[in-house]
Formats: structure tokens, sequence, C-alpha cells
């Protein structure tokens, strides 16, 4: 062999031996997790009996008792909600009937938008088109909406579904997002051909946008419209991806009753107003603005660690969010995440392994409404993001492990630029190769200037180690994504298993190595 080669392969090898992998231990971890598992219970109390979450509602408080019950009968310390805030209203809606009546008779199927008022009893008139895109358009419309149920988009194109709905990563697609990477792009995993990526709005752009879809929202409530109409923004087949229409803010005007219905239901209203035929529509909506405190809360519990000297101080973190959209019962998105993260829970604590550091699981809110609960938490304990004026914890974090994105199974794991952590990743997925856990990538990834996607950011964004699974997409965007069908039987339970066993064997590791994990140099303080 080459004296280079050689060389380097013996490198190698000291490199991957540093990293002790305890067979037995993964033995034991798979064992519970495949046996024993308890995700299916878990997914049928978040999402089922407590579902949906929408963030301060009563669903979500009502499952972040069952939470705290459940860590507290694995022997978690410190379990607590930490609040957090202002977040503002907590809403919910408990009626939705909505029918065309004439010319012929049917169902509609939709939900309301969220911080949008009910109907105040049954309405019903006839549908008209408006579609208002600025200020502007208001002239055309006026004294032609009262009592009518107001049409917002033009009729939908839609086209016959081709592909399959619900896909796996093939290993060609995984090693083409470890490798083909091109730090010039802007998306530097993303598919060579995708060029640069579209450039995001500016949080001006944003706001200006939000002011006026109020003021839109504002016109049609003054002109004494009845329900406000569209199609969700995704999806057909009476699946409907929709999120909010109102505000969470008390000082934000309330806007008129807003309702999503599935494309194929509103372009055929749509049609029967092109054609001139008299439509009449039937709608009865019960929603409720339900003041109580404007604070919000992050469920926290804690195994202390046992490790000799300082290193009980230390943490491990793991979580996903416990907020959801309220179209269905936010199953995959994040009942999931909140079920890996508990499982690992529970398989370390039934197996009694010994764990130096301690560990903290913690369910988020708000994340829907901007990753709020992470990130008002991270700034609490670790460090103020304008200042990088650091908390007591700041020093003590090993790293952060989040589980976002839908039911898919682990197939590998993102280094968010982190790449001195790679060959300890390498190490551990090792014994999950077996099981599809097998891509590192984000190598070249750029550094968290702004949290988004999910909470893990929050931790990148103040410099500290937060790592994000790579999950198979399964029907993540196409079926359940903040839709009416973000449902347990979207849930795939052999993938919960596999999520849940690497969860707690990456937990396992990093509570118990020798040292935290390498992290990124701190970023600048925004202001001094
Ligand atoms: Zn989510």
């Amino acid at each position: 062999m080459h004296r280079f080669l050689a060389a380097l392969l013996i490198g190698l090898l000291t490199l991957s031996a540093e990293e002790k992998v305890d067979l037995t231990v993964v033995n034991r971890i798979k064992y519970e997790a495949f046996e024993n598992s308890k995700a299916m219970d878990d997914i049928f109390y978040l999402a089922d009996v407590h579902g949906p979450r929408l963030t301060n509602s009563p669903g979500h408080r009502g499952a972040a008792e069952w939470v705290m019950k459940t860590l507290e009968s694995y022997g978690l310390k410190n379990v607590h909600l930490e609040k957090w805030g202002p977040f503002g209203q907590s809403w919910k809606y408990t009626h939705y009937s909505a029918h065309m009546v004439e010319p012929q008779y049917q169902p509609l199927i939709g939900f309301p938008l969220a911080w949008t008022p009910g109907t105040n009893g049954v309405v019903s008139g006839e549908p008209v088109m408006a579609i208002v895109k600025t200020e502007a358009d208001f002239e055309k419309y006026k004294g032609k909406l009262k009592g009518k149920f107001v049409m917002t988009q033009e009729p939908k194109a839609i086209s016959m579904v081709t592909e399959p709905q619900a896909r796996r990563w093939t290993d060609e697609e995984l090693r083409a997002r470890a490798t083909n990477v091109d730090p010039a792009r802007a998306n530097p995993f993303g598919p060579p051909t995708a060029g640069p990526a579209a450039p995001q709005p500016t949080p001006e752009a944003r706001e200006a946008a939000r002011k006026l879809a109020i003021k839109i929202n504002q016109f049609f409530k003054d002109e004494g419209a009845l329900v406000v109409l569209s199609y969700g923004y995704n999806g057909d087949g009476g699946t409907v991806f929709a999120s909010s229409g109102g505000s969470r803010d008390p000082k934000d005007p309330v806007p008129p009753p807003m309702v999503a219905l599935t494309p194929e239901h509103y372009n055929r209203i749509a049609r029967l107003i092109a054609h001139k035929i008299p439509v009449k529509l039937q709608f009865d909506i019960q929603a409720e603005f339900l003041g109580g405190p404007e604070e919000s809360f992050n469920v926290i519990g804690e195994i202390p660690g046992t490790g000799a000297g300082s290193k009980k101080e230390e943490l491990v973190m793991l979580g996903g969010h416990l907020d959801s959209w309220h179209g269905g019962t936010g199953a995959t998105d994040n009942a999931t995440g909140c079920t890996v993260a508990i499982e690992a829970i529970r398989i370390l604590t039934a197996l009694k392994l010994p764990l130096d550091r301690t560990i903290r699981i913690a369910l988020w809110s708000g994340e829907e409404q901007g990753l709020l609960g992470s990130k008002a938490y991270v700034q609490e304990r670790f460090a103020r993001r304008d200042t990088m004026q650091l908390g007591p914890e700041y020093n003590k974090l090993s790293a952060y492990y989040n589980d976002d994105t839908g039911t898919g199974k682990f197939r590998g794991i993102n280094l968010g630029g982190n790449d001195m952590a790679r060959p300890i990743f390498q190490a551990w997925l090792e014994p999950f190769h077996d099981l599809g856990a097998t891509a590192i990538l984000g190598a070249t990834a750029r550094r968290t200037t702004q949290p988004g996607g999910t909470d893990h950011t929050s931790f990148t964004w103040i410099g500290l180690p937060g790592f994000g699974f790579l999950q198979d997409p399964m029907e993540y965007q196409t079926r359940t994504h903040h839709s009416n069908m973000d449902v347990y039987d979207r849930v795939q339970p052999g993938d919960l298993m596999q999520a849940s066993a690497i969860m707690a064997w990456f937990v396992y590791n990093t509570a118990n190595r020798p040292e935290m994990m390498p992290r990124m140099a701190p970023p600048a303080p925004l202001k001094k």
C-alpha cells in the first residue's frame, strides 16, 4: 500500500476509534424501541384525544398536561411548563358546516381559518367573485358584497395526480444530497439544476403584506360580506391546506369569517357563477377568541445526569413542537416529533442506562407562528441574540436534537455547517445503516442568520450545536403538512420506532462522550 494512503487509513481509523460505539447499548435500545414501543399510543393521545393543538388552545393545554403526566410516570424530574410571551389570544372553533343548497345540494369540504370569527348562527346567500389584490380594487366591489359569500381567488387549475403521493429517498438521492455540494449555490444541497433559490421576502415586505391583508379583510367586513372563501394553498381531492386568516394580536381588528374549501368544490361554485346560474350557500361556523393569559409555555422535563464532577451540570436537549395547525389533528406536524422525543426518553429510562450529562426534553409552542417558543427559550436560557450576552447555561449545552419533518424515518442528520461533528455522527450512524440512516449532510450549510424551518435553528442562531434529522418525505408536502388530513392514520409506526431508537442512541452518546459536542464560533452581537 502506498505509504500516504496507509497513513490516511490509520488516521481515519483512529478518528472513528475515538468515538465509542457500544453495540450492546445499540442492541438494547433497538429492542426497547421495537418490541415495547409506545409511539402510537403517544400519537393517539396527542392527536386523537388532544388534537388539534393550536398554540394556547384548550387542545394544546390538554396535550401539555398529558405530556407532563407521562414524563413524570417515566421518572423525570423538574417537569414543568416554562412560560414565554406574550403570544396573543387563544382561539378555537367548535362547529363548521358548509353546504351548497342551490342549484343542487352538496356538502362542502373545508375548515375555518385560525383566528377568524364564527358566523353567529346559520347564514345563507349567494356567492360572488371578488378578486381584491390592492386597495385600488376596493372601488370595483363597493356596495356589491352585502350579504354575500365572497370568492377571493380565480378557480384553481387542477391537474391529474400521476406521481405517487408518498415516497422515500432513494439511496442515490441521499448520496446526492450529501455530496452534490456547491457552496456558491444558494441551496448547496438542492439538485444541481435548481439554480439560485428564489429571494426571500424581507421582514418589511412581509409586514406590508400583513397590513394589506388586514385592510382587505376590513373592507370585506365593512361591506357586510358573510364569509370569505378561498381554496387552500396546496392540495386537492378533499385535502385542504390552510392556516390562519386573522391575527392573534388582540390589538388587530377581527376579520370576517374565513373558510378554505377543497379546490374542486370551490371551482364548481366559481363555474356556476361564471355561467350566471344562481347559487345559494349555507354556512354555520362557531369560533371563539378565548381570552386568558397571552403568555404561552414550553413543556420541559429532565433526567438528571449522574456523571462525576461538573458533568451532571452539562446538558443534552431533544425535542419537537407540541403546537399544531387546526385543520387536522397535528399528527405528523408535529405529534410525531414529540413522540420520538418522548419515546427516546422512555427508552433511556426503561433501560436505566447510565447518563453522565443531564437530559432535558423540550416540547415547544408557537413554532407554527415563527419558532416563537424555542426562540424565547434559547434567549432566556442561553444567550440574547442581539447582544450575545451569555446566560449561565450557554457553555453547558452539548447539543440539541430536533425531529419535525413528518412521519418519515430518519435517513441521516444535517450538520448545519458544523462539519466538526461529522466523524462523530458517522460512527454513531454506522449501526443504523441497515435501517436506512446513512446520510450526513449540511457540511457547507450557511450559518443561521434568521431561525427558520424548525426549532433547532433557534439554537444554531445563537451559535449552539442544534441538529435536525433528515427524514423520508413520505406524503408530508402532498397530503399532511398543515392540512385537514394531518391525522393519526397517516403516521407510520415502524418509522417512528426507527427514529425513536436513533434519537435515544444519539442522546445517550452525547450524554456520555468525554467531551461536549464541538461547536462553531459564536456569532457576533447584532448590537453592543
Ligand atoms: Zn412542524
